[in-house]
This record gives C-alpha cells, structure tokens and sequence, in this order.
C-alpha cells in the first residue's frame, strides 16, 4: 500500500483523470481510496430530516488504489514510491523520480541498528546507509 491518508494524489484513469487531490481515507481490505473531488456523483435525496429540502446531493465514492498515484512533495511529480531503511532502523517512503524521502513508516528498530551488513536473516534492510 503505497498511498496514506493526507497524500496528496494524482488520478491515472476514469474520468477524474490528471486531476490531483487529496486522499480522505483508506479502505485497505477493498483496496480503495476516497480522493476529495474525485468520482463525484450526484446522488438523488428524498427530503428528509436530516436533508430537508432533498434534491441532488453531490458524493465522492472510492476509486482502485491502483488507479492513483503519489505526487512527490519535493519534485511535484506523480510517482511510484519504494521504501528504504536508514540506519537507524526506521523505514521511509521514498519517490523514486527524485528519490527525495516522503515521510517515515515505522520508527527506528534497534533490531537493525547492529551491524546489519553481518547478519542476513530474512529482513534485511535494503540500504542501511543514508
Ligand atoms: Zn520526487
């Protein structure tokens, strides 16, 4: 899953197509995102409480993850992004047009902090150097 909520995105096909927003949330399991603005429907509204004058409602419905990419803050690229580690441990998202870092995954791990280039157990950090 490369994309997290807040990212900003760019649509690679449909209707929506090269148009960039922002992700609003994840549906991991259906792997769908919801972008704002994105796949827009007009939904038709009985009147109700909530909605008293009924009419056309506009909704964003999800979209296939696979369908959007990353636009990279650094170069303003739409890109596909690949995950390093540094030295410390930590996991980073990176933009792989630019390969400018794009916000962490998972904190610094001790676990492979000590001599990592020794050990080849079947986690090996990719690039321990940064
Ligand atoms: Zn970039």
């Amino acid at each position: 899953m490369h994309i997290r909520v807040d990212d900003m995105v760019e649509v690679t096909s449909g209707k929506d197509r090269k148009s960039r927003s922002k992700v609003l949330h994840l549906d991991r399991a259906a792997g769908k995102v919801l972008v704002e603005g994105v796949n827009s429907v007009l939904k038709h509204m009985r009147r109700s409480q909530k909605n008293p004058r009924g009419g056309r409602l506009r909704k964003d419905l999800p979209i296939s993850i696979s369908n959007v990419l990353l636009v990279c803050p650094t170069c303003g690229q739409p890109t596909r992004t690949g995950v390093r580690f540094r030295a410390d441990g930590s996991k980073h998202r990176f933009c792989k047009k630019c390969s400018a870092e794009i916000g962490q995954l998972s904190p610094a791990n001790p676990r492979y902090t000590q001599s990592s280039t020794a050990k080849s157990n079947s986690a090996k950090p990719k690039s321990a150097k940064s």
